[in-house]
């Protein structure tokens, strides 16, 4: 199915409704609200995250009429799509490059999100742009996680930096920076372990690896599969509680969590070529505060694109 497919025809069949009409008024634009509504909560988009976005487009709606010979329904349309927009975080967020010596990228995630992949993919994405980049292999509890990472290294042609399982975290990233410090590298990007859920443990060893490197880019690696639904109970209720997550959905539970935790600059989103309903694409930043800066559509290297709020709302309304 195609990411937004639903989200695309309940968002038609609310203007749809409003074809003919001269003037948008509470009376007229109610039914068609509630589609607005049901579409997003169908879509996996947070219940704060539907409230407000409801709210305020429906304050837009009221009274408007036709404008430069635009009609009606499609002024609608125009405000849901700016709505959008500005609930992706408006503009593209660049990556943030350090000043002097190597900019660094730490990445954190739970297992199979597709971390180890994105780092290879990053490196190749930073690659094309002129820039060298070293991996640092830093999950040390799954020993193929590093050999996957050298591979992945090789395949794009970039140098993997690996200490095996026997040295913690923290000190691998120490070396691995010296090293790329003494290449002169200019982008090293760090991997983590990732587990099955958020853990104090693994909270902890992030919080130790980050005060090592001082990075300029934590960003945190999210499966856009991770749906409301999702199986695995992703959020350690030490550090989250359940009623919260059943209302802001478990992706954005996730990103909020690490955010409050370690501090995060940002999220990259992965497997957006599944079949997911796209929902935490629409409330990471609202929630989270922090914004989506990269997407990964797809298992091959060059999947990897900057995250373009005004692209995505596009899609959305088909
Ligand atoms: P990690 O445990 O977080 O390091 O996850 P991996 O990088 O090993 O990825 C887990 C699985 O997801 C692998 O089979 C990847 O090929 C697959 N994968 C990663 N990114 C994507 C993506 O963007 N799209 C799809 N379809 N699969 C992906």
């Amino acid at each position: 199915a195609e990411m937004f497919g639903q989200l695309t025809s309940g968002l038609e069949s609310a203007w749809n409704k409003l074809k003919g009409e001269e003037v948008l008024t509470k009376e007229n634009i109610a039914e068609p609200m509630r589609d607005i509504r049901r579409a997003l909560l169908e879509a996996d988009v947070s219940l704060p995250v539907v409230r407000r976005f409801v709210q305020s487009v429906g304050d837009q709606a009221v009274g408007v009429g036709l404008i430069r010979g635009v009609k009606p329904d499609q002024q609608l349309v125009k405000i849901v799509r700016d709505e959008l927009v500005k609930l992706m975080g408006g503009e593209v967020s660049e990556l943030v490059f350090a000043k002097s010596g190597p900019t660094v990228i730490l990445l954190a995630g739970l297992q199979g999100v597709g971390k180890t992949t994105i780092c290879a993919k990053l490196a190749n994405y930073l690659k094309k742009q002129g820039k060298s980049c070293m991996l640092v292999a830093g999950d040390v509890y799954r020993p193929a996680a590093i050999d996957q990472l050298v591979i992945l290294g090789e395949q794009v042609g970039v140098s993997v930096y690996t200490e095996g399982t026997d040295v913690k975290p923290s000190e691998i990233a120490r070396k691995g920076l010296e090293e790329a410090k003494k290449k002169n590298i200019d982008v090293v990007i760090v991997d983590t372990a990732g587990r099955l859920q958020i853990d104090k443990a693994m909270m902890d060893e992030l919080k130790d690896v980050k005060r090592v490197l001082n990075p300029t880019e934590v960003l945190l690696v999210v499966d856009a599969m991770t749906g409301q639904e999702a199986g695995v109970f992703y959020v350690n209720l030490e550090l989250c509680d359940e009623s919260i997550i059943k209302e802001i959905g478990k992706p954005i539970a996730l990103v909020t969590t690490f955010n409050l935790e370690i501090g995060i600059t940002g999220a990259i989103l992965t497997k957006l070529d599944g079949d997911s309903r796209g929902g935490a694409a629409l409330s990471v930043k609202e929630i989270s505060g922090k914004p989506i800066k990269l997407v990964g559509r797809g298992e091959r290297m060059e999947d990897l694109e900057p995250f373009y709020p005004d692209r995505m709302a596009g899609r959305i309304l088909g």
